[in-house]
């Protein structure tokens, strides 16, 4: 008997387990009953804050029919640097370097397409919906240039000590400042004001189950939040999506139902100023005392989250919940919005922004700042226009650490050809220095190939097949060691 109740019981956390990481759960209400139960004043702001909102998106609908000469100023894709912060097992599930490569491509992708109507599972949107479907028209790149103007590959990585994956991570409750964006532990935030900062990393402790948080502008201006902390944190192993080409299924740790780069899409959403479609009002009606909406007009009200891949089974719409009937009025025609990215379904089961949705964050990142029409009442209209001005950064450029072929003059050495596409040749002069070996490590500092020292001057080294990018070959003499960087692509 007690071994079948120990039995029941593992099974029962397991399952509890299993459910936790199933669901979509973002930080967002949570953070923000936190913050006005420190302050009951955030409540004010945040109620202030919602209630602009259909007055931006609508601004903006009259700004992109009306404003040719102002939306004729150059707009060019947000620079997006993720800044990965994870232990040595988090990593490989990530798919270690080449994974993390694919990932950030792919997510560079999924936001492309989800913010600009081109998502291919558009087809599965329900006929009563289609006019719903929005377009935000905000583009995204990888960031090519960090803040002092070196190259940058979009990406930096760093590896805390620590193997589990419960160890390293962010928990909102204990640490009230985010570890993760501290220099000192983590990787700081670049210039805000230029970049898309986002985080990818472990929720951990009571933040276990969470895929993503957000700090948002209007409250880094209003002092609810630092400026460091701007930005998105989202779950290491939902960045990029398994769906895109080259992204190698079944490698790198992509786990459904959060395997289609949707989390970073749901983040952005609350990044450039929207809310959870439900209205966080944990099942009330926005008519009820206490209850709440999104503040937006063409999404339907909403009892509470949605969760899983939901079977829309009305003919044309989604599916109704308890806030169908306010009085004898149907609210919900089409049903609700649970197939926006802000809802709570898997990643499979989400394919629209509305076009109050989008309206609203293309007025926060299209419309230059001062532009006709905002006024006070209009809230942060205008508040990221400045990430849509800097091109220079999304130019892919070559680390000036690489050298086209020098030659060292002591040991003779020259590497080339570099940059390379496979092979690279590493002459030496062994009359003069003897070699020990070379060692080609990835920029994480683990090696790649070795090739021992030899009594010859050219040797051969095959990189094929390895990720592109920067490696370090050095070349150990012995007398001293020199080492190189070169370029593979
Ligand atoms: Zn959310």
């Amino acid at each position: 008997m007690k071994k079948l109740l120990l039995l029941l019981w593992g099974s029962m956390l397991l399952h509890t387990a299993l459910s936790a990481q199933h669901i979509r759960k973002c930080g967002m209400q949570r953070k923000h009953e936190a913050m006005i139960a420190k302050n009951p004043d955030y409540a004010r702001f945040l109620a202030n804050q919602k209630a602009s909102l259909q007055a931006a998106g609508d601004y903006y609908k009259q700004y992109k029919l009306h404003a040719t000469t102002e939306r004729s100023t150059a707009l060019s894709a947000v620079p997006v640097i993720f800044h990965i912060i994870v232990d040595s097992a988090q990593f490989y599930n990530m798919g270690g370097a080449s994974g993390i490569i694919r990932r950030c491509d792919s997510q560079i992708a999924v936001l492309n397409a989800d913010f600009n109507k081109q998502n291919a599972d558009s087809a599965l949107i329900p006929s009563g919906w289609k006019p719903l479907y929005g377009n935000v028209g905000i583009h995204f790149g990888l960031a090519h240039r960090d803040p002092s103007g070196n190259c940058s590959p979009g990406y930096e990585v760093r590896i805390l000590p620590g193997t589990s994956l419960t160890t390293v991570g962010y928990d909102i409750d204990s640490q009230p400042t985010p570890a993760e964006k501290m220099a000192a532990t983590g990787l700081a935030a670049w210039d805000v004001d230029k970049y898309y900062n986002v985080w990818c990393i472990n929720f951990t402790g009571a933040s276990n189950g969470l895929l993503g948080i957000t700090t948002t502008k209007s409250d880094v201006v209003a002092g609810w939040s630092n400026s460091w902390e701007m930005g998105v944190d989202i779950l290491y192993n939902t960045l990029g999506s398994t769906g895109f080409t080259g992204s190698a299924p079944g490698t790198g740790g992509w786990e459904a139902p959060f395997n289609l780069g949707r989390t970073l899409t749901h983040e952005t959403g609350h990044f450039f100023e929207i809310w959870h479609t439900w209205g966080d009002d944990d099942g009330l009606c926005p008519w009820n005392s206490g209850g709440a909406d999104d503040g937006l007009n063409d999404t339907p009200p909403e009892s509470d989250a949605q969760y899983g891949a939901p079977v829309y089974t009305l003919s044309g719409g989604t599916l109704n919940d308890g806030c169908k009937m306010n009085g004898s009025t149907n609210t919900q025609p089409v049903g609700i919005a649970c197939l926006s990215y802000m809802d709570y379904t898997d990643d499979n089961a989400m394919q629209l922004f509305t076009p109050d949705q989008a309206n609203v964050m293309a007025s926060m990142v299209l419309v230059p700042v001062g532009g006709s029409g905002t006024t006070a009442g209009e809230g942060t209209i205008g508040e990221h226009y400045n990430l849509t001005q800097n091109p220079g950064l999304l130019v892919v450029c070559t680390p000036s650490g690489v050298e086209a072929s020098p030659t060292e003059t002591r040991s003779g050495l020259r590497i080339f050809p570099n940059p390379t596409s496979g092979v690279i040749n590493v002459a030496v002069n062994s009359q003069a220095e003897k070699l020990i070996d070379i060692v080609v490590l990835d920029l994480l500092g683990r090696q790649v190939t070795v090739a021992k020292g030899e009594s010859k001057d050219q040797y051969s080294l095959d990189l094929g097949g390895m990720s592109k990018g920067i490696y370090i070959v050095k070349c150990n003499f012995a007398s001293g060691s020199i080492t190189r960087k070169i370029l593979l692509q």
